[in-house]
């Protein structure tokens, strides 16, 4: 439970010394309690207070640091049960799998063309970050396919109970930090022994949430908080039911015990069914997985389920944008006219697609307008031939591009003739008003 004001301030130095901007210690402890000011603005706490209130008025679910490649990602931290309460924060992560059990030609197949899904999406790489790697009860291929997987220089989970295994592959690709998928009640002593010792992230499961509950709490009185909770693969309702109710004992009874991120199988879960499969990864990165491991990542999977990933976790407060600039499309260059248009994430991807499908080379050029569409930024005075003159000077495009064409929206074609008036040298065009015209009328333009 997060100490109240009272509490704190029986750890202040009581002195009254106004060292931290508050009149009283009371006051300060008051900020502190309801998070108005940070702790260590006092310089008089003694380090056992400083430990006991930062302990209480944690998170109640914390953040642990994953490493997959050379890019190190957060999971959980979540502070609300629902995304429009407030946001949630750490993006669900996917692992792609592979077992011992499989054929060597299947393996090698899901590490080349299992892996080729990536590519950027409103400035967010689509991939998957991780490989898991099962022990189907083959140790030393185990240690193989771990080196494999590191090898793809994604992050690799490795999922085996055998406490030998687990530590012959966390040795094998130390520096790969891998998350070891493998504690539970009747090896959890061993494994986190092993975890501790490579410095990785454990993962624990248990029969049911009571056995859960109670590994991880013998494994917090070893000192292990490093943790990763599998929600199990009895069964799909089991599953969800154990992801639902560690979140909500995690966030709603504020019990640290489960307030740890997650990883679901739903590989196993959906037993080869593909469709089954996808449908079950929308459903666990709504709810609540932290990975979610499946068996293959195509990009008809992908597609549905990174735009899902965006969706939700993108924080709802603030606006989709890409960053102002020149965008040359279909090998655009000084040659190039210029298209100019609004920083909406949106905005950008329907005329940036449909100005390819043009296959006219072009500049587009993103002017920086709040991340408002383009109506909606002309109302707001973001888009205006003011803005328009200001990104072309600021990005000094007159040296850039040699090209003097410089097509407007067509849904500002009022501002034409103050754009033209304020760039003489150049020839400004309205577009179409609506994208889908892009691709004639470029055409038209070019010949
Ligand atoms: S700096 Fe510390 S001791 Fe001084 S008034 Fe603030 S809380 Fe009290």
């Amino acid at each position: 439970m997060a100490l109240k004001g009272l509490d704190i301030f029986k750890l202040t130095p009581k002195t009254n010394c106004k060292e931290c901007g508050n009149p009283t210690c009371m006051a300060f402890s008051m900020k502190v309690a309801s998070g108005a000011i940070e702790l260590s603005k006092c310089p008089h706490m003694s380090a056992d207070a400083i430990s006991k209130i930062s302990e209480s008025n944690a998170p109640p679910m914390k953040t642990i640091s994953v490493k997959a490649g050379d890019v190190e990602y957060k999971l959980g931290g979540e502070t609300v049960l629902y995304r429009h309460e407030k946001t949630f924060v750490s993006k669900t992560l996917y692992a792609s799998s592979i077992c011992t059990n499989m054929d060597d030609a299947l393996i090698e197949t899901k590490l080349t063309d299992g892996l080729k899904v990536d590519y950027d999406r409103i400035g967010e790489r689509m991939y998957c970050e991780f490989v898991f790697v099962n022990n189907g009860g083959d140790n030393a291929k185990f240690v193989e396919l771990a080196k494999k997987a590191a090898a793809t220089g994604r992050g690799v989970i490795l999922n085996t109970t055998d406490v030998d295994a687990m530590k012959a592959a966390a040795e094998a690709i130390k520096a790969s930090a891998p998350i070891l998928n493998g504690a539970n009640a009747a090896n959890y002593e061993a494994m986190s022994g092993v975890a501790t010792a490579a410095g990785c992230v454990l993962g624990v499961s248990g029969a049911d949430l009571d056995e859960l509950y109670a590994t991880v709490e013998k494994l917090e009185a070893l000192g292990n908080k490093n943790l990763i909770l599998d929600v199990g693969v009895a069964s799909i309702k089991s599953a969800f039911e154990n992801a639902v109710q560690i979140r909500r004992a995690a966030l709603l009874n504020k019990d640290r015990v489960f307030g740890y991120p997650t990883i679901v199988n739903v590989a196993v879960l959906s037993g080869g069914n593909e469709a089954l499969e996808t449908a079950l990864a929308s459903l666990f990165t709504v709810k609540y997985g932290s990975i979610v491991v499946v068996d293959n990542m195509g990009y008809d999977k992908a597609l549905a389920l990174y735009g899902l990933r965006q969706n939700v976790f993108t924080d709802p407060q603030k606006p989709m944008k890409v960053e102002p600039g020149i965008y040359p499309l279909n090998k655009g260059d000084e040659n190039s006219p210029c298209c100019i248009t609004v920083d909406f994430a949106l905005t950008y991807f329907v005329v940036s697609g449909e100005l390819e499908r043009s296959a006219v080379p072009c500049n587009l050029l993103i002017s920086d307008a709040g991340g408002y569409s383009v109506l909606t930024a002309w109302a707001a005075g973001k888009l205006s031939a003011n803005s328009i003159v200001k990104f072309i000077t600021d990005f000094e495009i007159e040296n850039k591009i040699k090209n003097r064409t410089l097509v407007l929206p067509g849904k500002v074609a009022v501002l034409k003739g103050e754009v033209q008036a304020k760039l003489p040298d150049w020839n400004v065009v309205v577009g179409p008003a609506e994208a889908v015209g892009l691709v004639k009328f470029m055409k038209e333009l070019q010949a």
